[in-house]
């Protein structure tokens, strides 16, 4: 998900996020002090970064931790090992090889 991507999903009027510098060690730890809003609910954010909005330049984007989680992607979901395990056993029967598969499901 690129910037763009994500403010739209959230939103967000880049236009309204404030400024941010070039990047510093450790930039925004500053900005955690309970002043700055989530940008999606408007609680005190917890969390912050910095986006790359087009057209506007380096912007902070303040969060709280539930909307960070709420509008972060997870990844493509793990296919079931069986699922796994039937694609590798047809296609060891098309190309005619003996598979033994060996899974540590932990
Ligand atoms: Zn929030």
């Amino acid at each position: 998900m690129t910037d763009a991507d994500l403010l739209r999903t959230l939103g967000v009027d880049a236009s309204q996020l404030d400024p941010a510098p070039p990047w510093v060690p450790r930039a925004g730890a500053e900005r955690l002090d309970g002043r700055h809003p989530c940008v999606r609910c408007g609680k005190p954010a917890s969390v912050t970064g910095i986006v790359d909005a087009p057209g506007y330049g380096r912007r902070w984007l303040d969060r709280c931790m539930p909307c960070l989680l709420a509008t972060t992607p997870r990844g493509k979901p793990r296919e079931p090992l069986a699922d796994t395990v039937a694609v590798l056993r047809e296609a060891a029967q098309e190309v005619g090889v003996d598979l033994t598969i060996v899974a540590d499901e932990s």
